[in-house]
């Protein structure tokens, strides 16, 4: 039988999330959201916190790296690993704020970049370094093989040159995994990522941008010029292998997707438990064992949205379970993906309807998720790109055939 719990080993963690994000991200949530670009100081003790538990092996609380699982020899067929707790601590700390999540040091996508790709000496010199991630540029970003940043080999150094655009936390971070190319002549295959430390010369934050919604994580527009970045930050291998194509870097996304996916599990949960307890007190009752159609108007709505919901979590769950036992999950990932960012949108501004004018205004946190939740439609790869990759795989065909 298929076991739809979340496994018993990940309950301490999730615990340890949920109290984090009752008690450190809920009470400063609408003071972030305010205070636009002001970095949220009560982090930093939590952020270390944070440090220990990953550094004792349980597993992440945050967008923490995630790697495929190494076979230990002892599997027994079915591993709860990283991946899985990285998810659920996620989905907690999201039920909490996803911005401040997305703002938590160390916790960055760069983060899960590196943990999915650096080899062993680049995981160690680059342990507790807090990295964003800049794929996107003025001139692409659904179309990642339209990258112009260029990385040029000279003696021990790559040369870099252009321009990120939307990069989170890419202010507050210590470095930046960049995407760029070894050689544009030669397409998408000499695409390689770049760890770039702050304060390299060269590397310039050239603004930050204001945003509909998670308003405590900073977005930033970087600038490349000249910027020497040692040989050895390269990740991954610097082959440029055009049979492989960019498998390399978009494996990345296997790993990420799934997290972008929890977040946004995260924040329908908490719009669908507030709007839960403002239908009770106005008297709706939610009754599962009649059908939908025999209930209050608004409860047979809230339970389309649960549904919705449980299939985001399941589809999440199910991603990063298969990373965990090292089944290839890029399909799962973008299904995950998907059905969460589109659901995350559809939940939370129906929550800001059923509760009416209340719902509308700032004495609650429906209106300000219904603003959160539209980025984790978009970034890591938007809803029409998911569905694009799902069918490619889903149809065989390559990005070339299918576009
Ligand atoms: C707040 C925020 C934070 C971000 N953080 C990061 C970050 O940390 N790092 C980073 O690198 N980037 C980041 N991004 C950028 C984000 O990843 C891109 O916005 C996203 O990939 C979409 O690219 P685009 O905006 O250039 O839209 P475009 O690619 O120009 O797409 C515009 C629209 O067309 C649709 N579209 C495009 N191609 C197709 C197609 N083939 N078929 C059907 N529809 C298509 C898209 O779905 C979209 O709706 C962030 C963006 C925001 C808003």
């Amino acid at each position: 039988m298929i076991n739809l719990e979340p496994p018993k080993k990940a309950a301490a963690l999730v615990n340890q999330a949920q109290q984090a994000a009752a008690e450190v991200f809920r009470p400063i949530s609408r003071k972030y959201d305010r205070a636009e670009h002001a970095y949220p100081s009560e982090l930093d003790m939590f952020a270390a916190l944070l440090d220990g538990l990953n550094t004792s092996g349980e597993g992440g609380a945050g967008a923490a790296g995630v790697r495929r699982g190494e076979d230990d020899g002892r599997s027994n067929g079915n591993r709860n690993g990283g991946n899985l707790s990285t998810v659920l601590g996620t989905i907690e700390m999201c039920w909490g704020d996803v911005a401040l999540l997305l703002s938590m040091p160390r916790q960055g996508l760069g983060n899960a970049a590196i943990a999915s790709v650096a080899n062993d000496e680049q995981l160690k010199k680059f342990a507790g370094v807090w990295a964003a991630m800049a794929i996107t540029e003025p001139g692409c970003g659904s179309d990642s093989a339209a990258i112009t940043a260029t990385a040029e080999l000279d003696g021990d150094h790559y040369v870099l040159n252009g321009e990120k655009i939307f990069v989170t936390a890419g202010q507050r971070a210590d470095a930046v995994v960049v995407w760029a190319s070894l050689d544009r002549s030669k397409g998408r295959a000499a695409i390689k990522s770049f760890v770039v430390e702050k304060g390299t010369p060269g590397f310039e934050v050239v603004r930050l941008e204001h945003k509909l919604g998670i308003r405590a994580s900073d977005t930033a527009v970087l600038r490349f010029e000249n910027c020497r970045v040692p040989k050895e930050n390269l990740l991954g291998t610097p082959e440029i292998d055009t049979k492989k194509g960019f498998a390399g870097v978009m494996q990345t996304f296997d790993n990420t997707r799934p997290l972008v996916a929890a977040m946004a599990v995260g924040v329908a949960r908490a719009a669908l438990e507030e709007t839960r307890r403002i239908l009770e007190e106005a008297g709706v009752t939610i009754d599962y064992d009649r059908p939908a159609n025999t209930q209050h108007a608004a409860a047979a709505a809230f339970l389309q949205l649960e549904a919705d919901y449980e299939a985001a979590y399941l589809l999440t769950l199910e991603s990063a379970w298969m990373a965990d036992n090292r089944k290839p999950n890029s399909l799962q990932a973008s299904m995950a993906k998907a059905k969460a960012g589109r659901s995350v949108v559809d939940i939370t501004l129906r929550c800001v309807e059923l509760a009416g004018t209340l719902g509308y205004t700032e004495e609650l946190l429906l209106e300000k998720w219904s603003r959160d939740s539209k980025i984790l439609d978009i970034f890591e790869g938007t809803q029409q790109i998911q569905q694009l990759i799902v069918a490619r795989r889903l149809l065989g065909k390559t990005s070339a055939e299918l576009k």
